[in-house]
């Protein structure tokens, strides 16, 4: 059975591995992702562990605000237009998700295609 403790982004946000932070406040915490597909790729996630955006609830209607806020203030903190980026919440396998931890994709940085693969 996977625990709850080996999720990775759990153990990035407890500082348990490292990661790049960029931005972090009460409830939310963004590093660079290990693996960029843009010159800036910022994945932005709860400390709360929520499996995905599926299983967000009605009780995390703030916290899932405050998410999709962090991403402007990361862009403008990191240089970049601040209304010029792309976010991204891939949700189930069949759409590319692969940490089963609630995370947005910040992208910017290059031109990006529509739609995605
Ligand atoms: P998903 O495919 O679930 O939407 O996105 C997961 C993302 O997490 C991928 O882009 C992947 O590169 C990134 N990732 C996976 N493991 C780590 C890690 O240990 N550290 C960081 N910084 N990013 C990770
Ligand atoms: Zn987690």
């Amino acid at each position: 059975m996977k625990l709850l403790s080996d999720c990775i982004f759990c153990k990035i946000v407890r500082r348990e591995i490292p990661a790049q932070l960029v931005y972090e406040d009460d409830q939310v915490v963004a590093f660079r992702d290990i693996n960029p597909v843009a010159p800036t790729h910022i994945l932005i996630i709860p400390r709360e562990h929520i499996a995905s955006v599926a299983e967000a609830t009605p009780d995390h209607q703030g916290l899932l605000g405050q998410l999709l806020l962090a991403a402007p203030k990361i862009a403008e903190k990191m240089g970049l237009e601040k209304d010029n980026f792309r976010i991204v919440i891939n949700t189930g396998a069949d759409a590319g998700q692969t940490v089963f931890h609630l995370h947005i994709h910040l992208l910017a940085g290059r031109a990006l295609a529509w739609p995605p693969g």
